[in-house]
């Protein structure tokens, strides 16, 4: 392994703190050591490929690629001697020549020249076994301490079980933490509850935000869990899991085992009990409407699945939520959704008030209000910000919707992001670090519906923020579904796809340019040509885009950032996050720009966020109370060509 990694290419010294970065956010490696080494691929046809490995603590090995070389699956080569690919199973880099201009990760191919950074590690005489075993030590070592500390930034990152009294916790349980010897781990509740573990009644652990690894990864464990909590096992079973993630049934199964502990069918029943207790707690639902809306296939599975998980009936469930809870609107439903502070909620809320479709969107009495296209009916949703956890308010046609409404809510407002980790890495970098310090905890305002996203930008080309909403509006009232609002203002559904792909473009009030990327783009999408979906690989997404006449990297770029959710996504051409660049004292050039930004990956959405706040625009304000969407701002429509 040693020579593999010392001969054939130069690894820059910058290159490899962006390495070191990636790899530090992606595989949460157990200790601050990294080895980072480059060898050869295994065929002559990889020699551009570059290894990077973590030997000190997971053991594992990551692939990059070049532009000579696509984006190699770690798991499809062989390992170098010692390794098996890292456990996020992610090829930690990307192509150079890929549509969104990411990728510092080309190294120069070139004669045996002296590596540029020493091994950590005497290599040779390294023992795999027992560097696992040292590795799992450290890891339980560690969790032990955030669950005496109750560190409620670990909550949804892995479950605590206790042997004694057979339950299972989030990290933070205020319960008195048991001995040591007694705890148990697991990465996901689904696995607990296979161990013959209950939820806790105190902390109830499957109401914790979502590991943000399933929103911050781009591999095949992370697509699979988008899509799990996006309710396709119930809608479609594991076949149809997999055939969305391109994979046999086998090698998913295999690998959320490996990486979870359950397979996606115990990971799907876990999610049905938290949406029965949920549903059980929050509404007054007889309970064989809940059984049916929460995915079960009968009552008995029901009864049998909520007794197994939460050690108790459905009727004391429901018994012990009592009357606590507040009576919601006729048909609607009033829920919590928890996230790891600290959240910052004014630039998030702002986005969306600022940009809404007038009768899709609306800022009502201190909620964003809007409305939803899901898999079995319609709904409407306000969310309202508040300290703890943002309130929502959901009225659906169809219960079996719950779920996922809920899932695409939380995806909306980026609520199971990891806070304390992007600010911990922006701050080191001094142009950023003030804005941090402000206003920690900026999320970054996203959407319930990825196609719909990618129209809206093209709508928003080099028009005001104005003249997107009115062509956008028009738009919605031409061909939008009418829906209902008794309690607000809210008119249309936002047209589905295929209705979208059979407009007339000469319709459209833009411009001709315009009217054919309208065209392209929502014939693609309707055509499933370019899938934006939860469970898309964002590179042929990003790849797919770019293709398009008149998409270009700001709007790829935008997509992904907000569409697609990568938090990586960077829109280093962006007016107004040059114009903050360049008041910062940041390069403002984009190709300048893109290469400080490096040392911002893999969270470089989140800086797009920071950069933007600098700017004096309705985005970045909490609107002010009223009825409709609020008016933006007159500084918003200098600072961004496209807004979306
Ligand atoms: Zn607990």
């Amino acid at each position: 392994m040693l020579d593999r990694l010392t001969r054939s290419w130069v690894l820059r010294l910058g290159r490899l703190e962006e390495v070191k970065n990636m790899l530090r956010a992606r595989c949460r490696p157990k200790s601050e050591e990294l080895v980072i080494g480059i060898g050869e691929g295994p065929t002559a046809a990889d020699r551009h490929e570059a290894r990077v490995s973590d030997l000190g603590e997971d053991h594992g090995w990551h692939s990059t690629s070049s532009a000579a070389n696509p984006v190699v699956d770690p798991q499809a080569l062989p390992a170098p001697a010692g390794l098996h690919p890292c456990k996020s199973g992610a090829p930690v880099l990307s192509r150079e020549d890929s549509p969104g201009g990411r990728g510092f990760a080309t190294l120069p191919r070139g004669p045996d020249i002296d590596v540029e950074f020493s091994l950590d590690l005497n290599l040779p005489g390294h023992d795999a076994e027992r560097v696992d075993e040292d590795g799992a030590r450290e890891e339980r070592e560690r969790r032990i301490r955030v669950v005496q500390a109750k560190d409620a930034r670990f909550d949804g990152w892995f479950f605590i079980a206790v042997v004694t009294t057979r339950v299972y916790c989030r990290p933070s349980c205020p319960v008195v933490p048991p001995k040591p010897e007694n705890m148990r781990f697991y990465p996901s509740a689904a696995a607990a509850q296979q161990a013959g573990f209950r939820a806790c009644k105190r902390c109830r652990p499957d109401a914790s935000p979502g590991s943000p690894q399933w929103s911050e990864r781009a591999d095949l464990v992370a697509r699979a869990m988008r899509l799990i909590a996006d309710g396709v096992i119930d809608r479609d079973g594991v076949p149809g899991l997999a055939a969305r993630l391109g994979y046999s049934v086998r090698q998913v199964e295999r690998q959320l085992l490996a990486e979870l502990g359950a397979g996606p069918l115990a990971l799907a029943r876990a999610q049905r009990a938290q949406t029965a207790r949920l549903l059980i707690e929050t509404s007054a639902l007889p309970m064989g409407d809940i059984a049916f809306a929460a995915g079960f296939a009968s009552i008995r599975t029901f009864n049998d699945t909520v007794r197994e998980v939460f050690a108790l009936s459905p009727t004391e469930l429901r018994h012990r939520a009592g009357r606590g809870l507040a009576a919601a609107a006729p048909g609607g439903l009033s829920l919590r959704l928890p996230f790891r502070s600290p959240l910052f909620p004014d630039n998030l809320f702002g986005h969306l008030a600022a940009t809404a479709i007038p009768g899709v969107e609306e800022w009502r009495d201190g909620a964003y209000r809007r409305t939803l296209r899901l898999p079995h009916g319609r709904g409407i949703v306000a969310l309202r910000p508040g300290p703890e956890y943002i309130a929502c308010q959901l009225s659906l046609t169809d219960l079996r919707d719950l779920a996922i409404a809920i899932s695409r809510c939380r995806r909306l407002l980026d609520l199971d992001a990891d806070p304390v980790a992007m600010g911990d890495l922006l701050r080191q970098d001094s142009a950023l670090a003030p804005l941090v310090q402000k206003a920690p905890g900026r999320r970054v305002p996203r959407t319930v519906d990825p196609g719909e996203f990618a129209v809206r930008v093209v709508l928003g080309q080099q028009v005001s923020t104005a003249a997107a909403r009115t062509h956008a509006a028009r738009l919605v009232a031409a061909h939008g579904e009418q829906i209902d609002d008794p309690a607000g203002g809210l008119t249309h559904l936002f047209p589905d796809l295929t209705a979208l792909a059979a407009v007339g473009p000469a319709t459209l009030a833009v411009p001709q340019a315009r009217r054919l990327t309208f065209s392209f783009l929502t014939e693609a999408l309707a055509s499933g040509a370019i899938d934006l979906g939860v469970g898309c690989d964002w590179e042929q997404a990003r790849a797919g885009l770019g293709a398009l006449p008149g998409l270009g990297p700001w709007s790829v770029e935008t997509i992904a950032m907000r569409g697609l959710g990568d938090p990586d996504a960077f829109t280093a051409g962006d007016l107004g996050v040059r114009v903050a660049a360049r008041q910062l004292g940041l390069p403002a050039t984009p190709a300048a720009l893109t290469r400080r930004s490096a040392a911002w990956r893999p969270w470089r959405a989140y800086a797009v966020q920071y950069l933007w706040a600098t700017g004096d625009h309705a985005i970045n304000w909490m609107p002010a109370d009223g009825r409709g969407g609020a008016a933006p701002g007159p500084g918003f429509r200098q600072r961004r060509k496209e807004p979306a």
